[in-house]
């Protein structure tokens, strides 16, 4: 697996399997025909997406950053969306050498079901938190916005996702852009649903970037390349000409959540928009 040493942190980025999600919108007002040549549609018009978390080791924690759908999907919505559960969290710690109690924290970057679904598990016909050991974080503002949908976002919103951790007591909500360990940084968009967080991570001179719903895809580094999800299309257009700019000064990584094949890839500026300098793909030793 994609593994980048920064300092005194380890990065890993660990598979939780795929899921597919209607294409058109996943793109937005970009027509298919361009989309469908870099992510290329199943009968249902659904396109291969990953769950891809990152998983930061050191400073004495592993902090993973998301944790995917989880295992609690019934029949139907397993058929909606074209669930793989494979490769699972549980694995791809395990071979990234931590074993899943041994998770300290993990961060949430919004409570959408494809990013937090593991955060609850059912254990006797309860619902309990996904890791054992873990602290969980969430910025204050996507947890109410969570608990208030407005009518576009209901379905991606589901509390049995989420509300357990608050009661098991191990839930801290974040009020904006917080640094709470050496060398990370978490960084807030509004424009995908309120109260996203993004994060980044330096050390040893370079940086990377955990970047969500902000560049769901490789082919979504491209300004306009917006999915049709997003509650506010201008705000996202800004945002992330904001990061790409600061990333590709940097020639930091980024990592790509939901990119059925690049883990991790480098932005470079291309008149006036972005493209990528340097791909990995998810495969790579
Ligand atoms: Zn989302």
């Amino acid at each position: 697996m994609p593994t980048l040493r920064m300092g005194d942190w380890t990065l890993h980025t660990i598979e939780t399997g795929f899921l597919w999600l209607d294409g058109g919108s996943m793109f937005g007002s970009v027509p298919k025909p361009l989309w469908n040549r870099t992510n290329p549609a199943d009968e249902r018009n659904r396109i291969r997406l990953a769950m891809r978390c990152l998983l930061l080791s050191g400073h004495g924690r592993h902090v993973l950053v998301d944790i995917g759908v989880g295992g609690k999907f019934d029949a139907k919505l397993r058929d909606i969306y074209r669930l793989e559960d494979e490769p699972r969290l549980a694995d791809s710690l395990t071979a990234a050498g931590v074993a899943p109690e041994a998770v300290t924290d993990v961060v949430l970057t919004h409570l959408h079901f494809d990013h937090a679904g593991g955060a609850t598990a059912r254990r006797d016909g309860r619902l309990v938190p996904g890791l054992p050991n873990a602290r969980w974080y969430v910025q204050r503002r996507n947890w109410e916005n969570a608990h208030a949908p407005n009518p576009r976002e209901r379905a991606s919103y589901m509390p049995e996702n989420y509300d357990a951790l608050e009661e098991a007591g191990v839930l801290e909500l974040w009020d904006g852009p917080v640094r709470p360990w050496p060398g990370v940084e978490m960084i807030t968009a509004e424009g995908h649903t309120r109260g996203q967080q993004l994060l980044r991570v330096e050390g040893g001179g370079s940086a990377a970037y955990f970047v969500a719903d902000l560049i769901p895809t490789a082919a979504h580094v491209r300004i306009p390349y917006v999915m049709g999800y997003d509650v506010a299309a201008i705000e996202t257009m800004d945002e992330k000409r904001r990061l790409l700019s600061r990333a590709a000064a940097e020639k930091a990584w980024i990592v790509l959540e939901h990119d059925p094949e690049t883990a991790l890839a480098r932005p470079v500026e291309e008149h006036g928009d972005f493209g990528w300098a340097e791909r990995v793909p998810a495969s790579a030793a």
